[in-house]
């Protein structure tokens, strides 16, 4: 991630870029440039060893005027404050362009978690949510897995709140095991929101995603199911990257075989015959569908001016700098922007809650059902917004969608000192 674009204020760029084509009061957009409240906590725990550590966390609540508030907690060295602020600001407007009842938040902890063992993990987790404890709940705050956690986090947040609570809340938090109260579909729900997206976008250009090329930066849970899920609609993923670099074959790859070759050796490097590249010339090369998978900034002014993709599918948040965004444009380059195209995720987590407050359990195919639904009426209204009032790019089109909707809501609670 490069360090010169602050992720915090270029939501706020976005929200003004947006703004200026909205009849909204400037106060109302002042409010919804800006999070609530923060958390800022120090977690001590013991180390395996029998020493102490202690490590800086974060939970930001930007908005919940359209719901309680909803967003993932990562583990990363990077994080830091204004990203925290920056992702639950994305999650607001993420949950409104999709039309799902939430407000946005989100959690972070400033450590790489291979670092540490399982124990010591698993420590640091139930410290983080004794000390969230007060702030969420079913109807209050709903955590989620966000980069470098999982089922296995969202299982010990849920049990030290219920422990704490005395009490069953499974909605406390999304992105549960099956067993533990989560939803079939959930897994996949990112990578495949961005998948359909991609499609739907191929589609309205009168074109199809199938027999287009792929590449994908980032190869953890959002990027290697949206690789084989594009891979399932006809499009041919030639070149994947993680941390470690890429991989290119301009024959095609077998997406599940190298999420497979990534989980038994940790990276997608060394994967079958394939040539090698960094993640700069994989993100430049010429491809039809580009998908930035991983943190942001991974695209900045400079390599957009290089890259060769016609339509890029943000599957990570915050991927592009605006700067980026405004060169990309003038090259006529199509971005399907992450509020919509990796809301997948935040969707299923509404289908889980759901299931969770009714105590039902909805089929796979169910919930695949109302995600690809959500999806393409959502794209619809972007659509709509794009073209009825001639707007620049797809991004502002969903940002006017999802700004008015909050802002309806804002208004119509009236006034509250
Ligand atoms: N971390 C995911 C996101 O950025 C999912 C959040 C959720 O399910 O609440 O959208």
């Amino acid at each position: 991630m490069s360090g010169e674009t602050n992720p915090f204020e270029s939501l706020q760029e976005q929200i003004d870029d947006a703004s200026a084509h909205l009849d909204v009061d400037t106060d109302v957009i002042e409010r919804l440039k800006n999070p609530e409240r923060v958390l800022e906590t120090n977690l001590t725990f013991e180390l395996d060893d029998g020493s102490l550590e202690t490590i800086r966390a974060y939970r930001s609540q930007f908005n919940g005027d359209r719901g309680p508030y909803k967003g993932g907690i990562r583990y990363h060295p990077a994080v830091s404050r204004d990203e925290v602020k920056a992702l639950s600001g994305w999650m607001v407007y993420k949950c409104a362009v999709v039309d799902i009842p939430y407000g946005g938040g989100k959690g972070g902890i400033v450590v790489d978690p291979t670092d540490y063992s399982e124990e010591e993990l698993e420590r640091l987790t139930r410290a983080f949510a004794k000390e969230l404890r007060p702030l969420i709940g079913e109807d209050r705050d709903i955590p989620a897995p966000d980069v470098n956690t999982g089922q296995r986090e969202m299982n010990w947040i849920k049990d030290t709140y219920e422990t704490l609570e005395n009490t069953t809340a499974p909605g406390v938090i999304t992105g549960k095991a099956l067993d533990s109260g989560g939803s079939e579909g959930r897994v996949e729900a990112t990578g495949r929101s961005t998948a359909l997206a991609a499609r739907e976008t191929f589609d309205w250009l009168g074109d199809s995603i199938e027999g287009k090329t792929v590449a994908v930066q980032g190869y953890g849970n959002a990027g290697s199911v949206t690789a084989y899920l594009l891979g399932d609609l006809g499009a041919e993923v030639v070149a994947v990257s993680d941390s470690s670099g890429g991989i290119h074959d301009p024959h095609g790859l077998d997406a599940r075989a190298v999420k497979r070759h990534k989980a038994e050796t940790g990276s997608v490097s060394g994967y079958g015959d394939c040539e090698a590249l960094t993640n700069e010339e994989l993100l430049t090369l010429d491809v039809d569908l580009l998908v930035p998978a991983a943190l942001e900034n991974a695209i900045d002014a400079d390599l957009a001016t290089e890259v060769k993709a016609d339509v890029i599918a943000e599957a990570a948040n915050g991927p592009l700098t605006p700067d980026a965004d405004d060169v990309l444009a003038d090259r006529d380059v199509w971005i399907v922007p992450d509020i919509f195209a990796n809301s997948g995720g935040v969707t299923v987590s509404y289908f889980e809650w759901v299931q969770n407050r009714q105590r039902f359990h909805w089929t796979e195919e169910r919930v695949n059902e109302e995600l690809e639904r959500v999806i393409t009426e959502s794209f619809d209204g972007i659509v709509d917004a794009y073209e009825t009032h001639d707007l620049p790019n797809l991004r502002t089109a969903a940002y006017v969608v999802a700004i008015e909707r909050v802002a309806d809501a804002y208004e119509q609670a009236g006034n509250w000192p």
